[in-house]
């Protein structure tokens, strides 16, 4: 599948965050499914290998900044009720729960990383919006299996 996915012309989306230009890490060759960051950027982020200043972090190395902000928000998106319903848990209520917050492809382009385009809500809301959407509906592009019982 990793080679039928280069021949048909299809290149790896980049790294969503901004000034980081490597490929995405790839979740599942069979469906062509990747995470939305870089493996170095995922490791330093889950590793907390960066210096925050004013909510942004900034990625070190080595201990030094190395220009690549990380856009993954450490609290669901839709605290504001933005998606049209209200997120369960509150904003600051995620701390130490990072695993349950997703980032979600806002045109369901999953190969379109524009930081405006990806958007982290929680594993509640991610699942809500899916379904409102149609995203589990075969008849869209970006189906994806969703077990909705
Ligand atoms: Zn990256
Ligand atoms: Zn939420």
């Amino acid at each position: 599948m990793k080679q039928k996915f280069f021949d048909e012309g299809h290149t790896v989306p980049k790294c969503v965050n901004p000034g980081c230009d490597r490929e995405c890490v790839a979740r599942n060759w069979g469906n062509w499914s990747f995470k939305s960051e870089c493996s170095r950027c995922m490791t330093a982020r889950k590793q907390k290998r960066y210096v925050e200043c004013d909510g942004v972090k900034y990625i070190t190395y080595r201990g030094k900044e190395i220009g690549i902000t990380i856009h993954k928000k450490d609290y669901c998106e839709n605290h504001n009720g933005h998606l049209g319903f209200s997120c369960p848990v509150p904003r600051d209520g995620w701390i130490g729960f990072e695993s349950g917050l997703d980032l979600d492809h806002v045109n369901g382009n999953h190969y379109d990383n524009t930081p405006e385009n990806v958007k982290t809500y929680c594993k509640l809301c991610h699942g809500r919006k899916s379904i409102l959407e149609g995203d589990c509906s075969s008849h869209k592009d970006s189906a994806r299996t969703f077990n909705t019982l």
